[in-house]
């Protein structure tokens, strides 16, 4: 089988496959998703091999919003000898282009499938051994390929390679972030995991520092501005409810208790931050004023999208965001996702030009 395989949050199998289809339709190259519910994954399938190359090569990983992480398939084994994994492994890479610099052994982000995570240590050292002496795997000088496994169960996994370049920079798309002591809330990690996924090594350092400034609307208890202090920049925090001590005691957040809806800075601010739990077009639209009035120049924020057509919903909040900056007259560029500390969410950053 040729194809796509696609890592995602379970339960959003649907928009996974629902965005990989329209994303390939648009490229002109056919093919199907197959999806199983809360599976934590999608395959594309297409009708050769070729077709998978051209749809990684075309499509950028970023404008994804449901997947976190992929590769081009070139098996799939559902008979995998338990005496003997690493044979038929070895030779489903032979199809390889050229030798990968990296190997990376996965599994959905299921609790059953969680359970093979010994099963991928444990094969992860002899396997890569094997790959070193058929030349499939070369640490350094190798062109930048990272390749796949992904364990199903103990003799099932889908093989293949992808461009480290053009995915996640995180084995299954999974960033391992350890939670803050000092952060009022876990929620924290949701804007750092944004702040990695979003923005390089030099917008980071070039975006969030020292003497900048930030609205946080929605703020309780703190969590994200949290974030935003320990890189020194000054906060407001617009929210009805408690701020933790934690976070007012560096001195450098003015707490508001107004309504997010309806608060407007005194003067322009470098950022806006948005967690308020609200309907996503309410939020889109707000973000479009933000915007429109010159109030911040970078934005982040989630849109909590309903139980249902939450594909479409996502949809219609960019196409927002599109009409109104397009007939301001204002360039910017967007970038969506559904982050792993995301639940029924997805994050959104935009920069105005
Ligand atoms: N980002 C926060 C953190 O990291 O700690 C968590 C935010 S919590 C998910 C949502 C917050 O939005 C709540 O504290 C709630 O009071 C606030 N909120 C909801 N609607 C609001 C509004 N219209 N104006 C201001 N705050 C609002």
């Amino acid at each position: 089988m040729s194809g796509l395989f696609l890592f995602c949050r379970p339960g959003f199998e649907g928009e996974c496959a629902a965005e990989m289809q329209d994303k390939s339709a648009q490229l002109g190259i056919s093919g199907y998703a197959k999806a199983k519910p809360d599976s934590g994954y999608v395959v594309f399938v297409t009708y050769q091999v070729e077709d998978a190359v051209t749809l990684h090569e075309r499509l950028a990983f970023a404008q994804l919003v449901f997947s976190r992480q992929w590769f081009i398939v070139l098996a799939m084994r559902n008979d995998l000898p338990v005496t003997d994994r690493i044979t038929p492994i070895c030779e489903a890479l032979s199809a390889l282009p050229g030798p990968a610099a990296d190997l990376l052994l996965e599994t959905p982000d299921t609790n059953e499938a969680k359970e093979l995570s010994g099963l991928c240590r444990s094969l992860e050292r002899p396997l890569a051994r094997a790959l070193e002496q058929q030349n499939l795997l070369q640490r350094q000088g190798a062109p930048d390929i990272t390749l796949h496994i992904c364990f199903l169960s103990a003799t099932a996994a889908y093989i293949g390679y992808a461009r480290s370049a053009n995915s996640a920079r995180w084995a299954m798309g999974i960033p391992r972030l350890k939670f803050p002591p000092q952060a009022p809330s876990r929620s924290t990690l949701k804007l750092e995991e944004a702040f990695l996924c979003f923005l390089d090594e030099t917008e980071r350092e070039e975006l969030l520092h020292t003497g900048m400034t930030a609205v946080d609307l929605g703020a309780c208890p703190g969590g994200w501005t949290w974030q935003l202090v320990r890189r020194h920049l000054y906060v407001t925090a617009i929210d009805n409810g408690p701020m933790a001590d934690s976070v007012m005691d560096t001195g450098l957040v003015t707490h508001l208790r107004v309504d997010g809806f309806r608060y407007a800075p005194e003067a322009p601010v470098d950022w806006m931050v948005c967690d308020m739990v609200e309907q996503p077009i309410r939020i889109a639209d707000l973000v479009a004023r933000w915007i429109e009035r010159g109030w911040c120049r970078y934005t982040i924020f989630n849109l909590k999208l309903p139980m249902k057509k939450r594909y479409l919903e996502y949809q219609r909040c960019l196409a927002l965001l599109d009409e109104r900056l397009r007939s301001a007259g204002i360039g910017y560029r967007v970038r969506a996702k559904q982050l792993y500390h995301d639940r029924e969410e997805i994050t959104v950053f935009l920069a105005r030009d």
